[in-house]
């Protein structure tokens, strides 16, 4: 596995690789992995010729009050975990070769980002398709792998994609999970360990609303009220960013639940935001 560091280097490997014929598959991460992102590069993997994983705790995407510069990291380990996935690239550049100090070019898909993260994180996603706009110009992928945790995101890139007739098929990934269903992220390692203790009372939750539903429940304020609840119960030391029931592709809330339709969470419990999602199909 070759680890580099200079975008124009990536970009030269990646058009040589194209032009003798071989196909690439790309996985865009902030590090320090975990099984959900060991399971992109595995689905990635047996469908390229070449696998490049991309390390970039990209500075645009975060606010001012957010955890840039705390977000945990582990190269060695994550060197180890990418290689073990037969990544042929792990691209991990510095902030300032990624951004010129006058970059002053930007990608937003402002429409999909009114809600959810995009109205608790503004600009979040302004940087998010930009730094991807970026990667997807340095590697030329014919492939790219994105989690369904961060379910908007994937939205929002596919749209990107759509409109901007990206040649890239992409492929969503359903979420990965610790054994008591807590959503595999970078982030729960901020958390104690009782708060790491009541953390999968996300997922509980959501489950449970999901039942509702499945069992009738057609009013998005009474999921919204019930999940409030549980998370207050199950989870005390947490606040609720955002309770948000909505049209899984537009990501707009909805007025009346009616399937398919995506029960979308953001919760604060302690150092971490965790987020979470449940899509409802039947
Ligand atoms: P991150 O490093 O958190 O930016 O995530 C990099 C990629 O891994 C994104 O496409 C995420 O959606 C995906 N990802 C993160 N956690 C999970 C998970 N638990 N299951 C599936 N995909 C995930």
């Amino acid at each position: 596995m070759q680890i580099i560091r200079d975008p124009k280097e990536l970009q030269k490997q990646c058009l040589k690789w194209r032009q003798e014929g071989l196909t690439i598959g790309l996985v865009p991460t902030m590090g320090f992995f975990h099984d959900g992102h060991l399971a992109l590069m595995k689905r990635a993997r047996p469908e390229c010729d070449k696998l490049v994983v991309t390390l970039f705790v990209n500075p645009t995407q975060f606010g001012e009050n957010e955890d840039l510069d705390k977000y945990p990291h582990d190269f060695e380990g994550d060197r180890a975990k990418a290689e073990s996935q037969g990544t042929d690239i792990l691209f991990a550049p510095a902030p300032d070769a990624m951004y010129h100090p006058d970059h002053a070019t930007w990608i937003d898909v402002p429409e999909l980002g009114q809600h959810l993260c995009g109205s608790a994180r503004p600009g979040h996603f302004r940087g998010v398709c930009t730094v991807v706009t970026k990667l997807f110009m340095l590697t030329q992928p014919d492939l790219a792998v994105f989690g369904q945790k961060d379910w908007q995101q994937l939205a929002i890139i596919r749209r990107m994609v759509r409109d901007l007739d990206i040649p890239v098929k992409l492929i969503g990934h359903e979420i990965i999970r610790e054994a008591d269903g807590l959503a595999m992220s970078s982030r729960n390692a901020y958390l104690t360990e009782e708060e790491r203790a009541a953390a999968p009372g996300i997922r509980q939750g959501l489950q449970k609303a999901a039942d509702k539903v499945v069992s009738g429940e057609r009013n998005p304020d009474a999921v919204k009220k019930f999940l409030k609840d549980e998370f207050s119960a199950a989870i005390p030391m947490s606040t609720v960013d955002y309770i948000e029931v909505v049209d899984p592709e537009a990501i707009v809330p909805v007025d009346e639940i009616t399937v398919p339709v995506l029960v979308a969470v953001a919760v604060q419990v302690g150092k971490a935001r965790l987020i979470d999602n449940l899509l409802i199909e039947v």
